[in-house]
């Protein structure tokens, strides 16, 4: 049988880099395409060991022609597109980058299958943000979305716009709503990663306390490896669909931080709240409905989030230990 090809957008993420490996191991030729090949953009695939398997290429997602040339040369079977400006509170100071990046982006893949070949199956990335403030849990893809972000306006823009393509030209777009999902991948700056390194660096003394924002708040949290698996099968149904993705419980952040700090035996004293860092409009609570996973993909998080932390914890300590010039390698 003919090797399939895939194209991942955004391969220097976090996703883009568990999802690479994944595909490889599924024998895969994989491209993932970067913004520009420079110091640092394929760090991720250095971690996962893989910088050698998959091919690099840079692509400007806002320019069509760029778009249309890398696909012609490829022809991929599946595009999955995971490039996006990906942090809800960084988009309140980028809303207008945060929006066109993440809405043009995904109308220049449509448009570019399109015209290519209809056949191409694309990979949208969706996020459970696009629901925003409901009131009715857990969510499914039927619960009325009420964006509260210019991040989760772009998806929701992006998501209705892919399931256009869709409906009006057959084509085949998967769409994964995905709930937060973490690992020791995700950019600095995310809550867990934050708190997991922070914490660390607090017990050895490198930093004198944990800057907060609102703890009075519940997500469902799952593990990025796990979390890809589902991308890929969304693309192997038989008639593309939409499907949300997550471990169907919530957890409160507050517990979260205290579960931390007791695992690395520190104070709370350290915690501290600031101000700035409590955002303009946030969601109390959110958790996901994962019996359409279930059912049709097959598809569980079925490890508990605590047990993922343990594991964080355990990676996190050996990336400062190594930074920090101790002799422990990591693996
Ligand atoms: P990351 O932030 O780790 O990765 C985002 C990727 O998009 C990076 O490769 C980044 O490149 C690229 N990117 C960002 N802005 C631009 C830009 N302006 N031009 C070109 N490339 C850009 O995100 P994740 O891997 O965590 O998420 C993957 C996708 O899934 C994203 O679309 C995200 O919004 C979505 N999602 C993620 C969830 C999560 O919990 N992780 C939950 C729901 C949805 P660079 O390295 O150069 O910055």
């Amino acid at each position: 049988m003919k090797q399939k090809v895939a194209i991942i957008t955004g391969v220097s993420g976090q996703d883009g880099s568990y999802l690479a490996k994944f595909l490889l191991k599924k024998d895969y030729a994989v491209i993932g395409t970067v913004r520009r090949q420079q110091n640092g953009a394929i760090d991720n695939l250095k971690y996962l060991g893989i910088e050698d398997k998959v091919v690099i290429e840079d692509l400007d997602l806002l320019d069509f022609s760029n778009v249309m040339q890398i696909i012609q040369k490829y022809m991929p079977n599946e595009i999955y597109n995971l490039a996006a400006q990906s942090s809800v509170g960084l988009s309140f100071s980028q809303p207008i980058g945060t929006f066109t990046f993440n809405t043009m982006s995904v109308n220049n893949l449509l448009e570019s299958i399109r015209i290519i070949d209809k056949k191409i199956k694309l990979y949208q990335a969706s996020s459970s943000e696009m629901f925003g403030q409901t009131k009715s849990l857990p969510i499914t893809v039927n619960t009325a979305m009420h964006p509260i972000s210019p991040y989760a306006t772009s998806k929701m823009a992006a998501h209705f716009m892919s399931m256009n393509y869709r409906e009006a030209y057959g084509m085949f777009v998967g769409i994964g709503i995905l709930f937060n999902h973490e690992s020791v991948l995700r950019s600095d700056g995310f809550f867990i990663k934050k708190v997991i390194t922070e914490s660390i660096a607090i017990k050895h003394g490198k930093q004198k306390e944990l800057k907060v924002g609102n703890l009075n708040i519940k997500r469902d949290f799952g593990y990025a490896p796990k979390y890809v698996e589902a991308m890929w099968k969304i693309m192997q149904m038989k008639i593309p669909d939409d499907f949300i993705i997550c471990s169907g419980e919530s957890i409160l952040l507050k517990d979260i931080v205290e579960y931390i700090f007791g695992k690395l035996n520190i104070s709370t004293n350290f915690i501290s709240v600031d101000e700035k860092l409590i955002r303009p409009n946030e969601i109390y609570e959110i958790y996901g409905d994962n019996s359409k996973a279930k059912d049709m993909l097959k598809w569980e998080s079925n490890v508990s989030f605590f047990d993922v932390i343990d594991n964080l914890i355990l990676e996190e300590e050996k990336r400062f230990k190594y930074n920090n010039g101790d002799v422990v390698a990591k693996d």
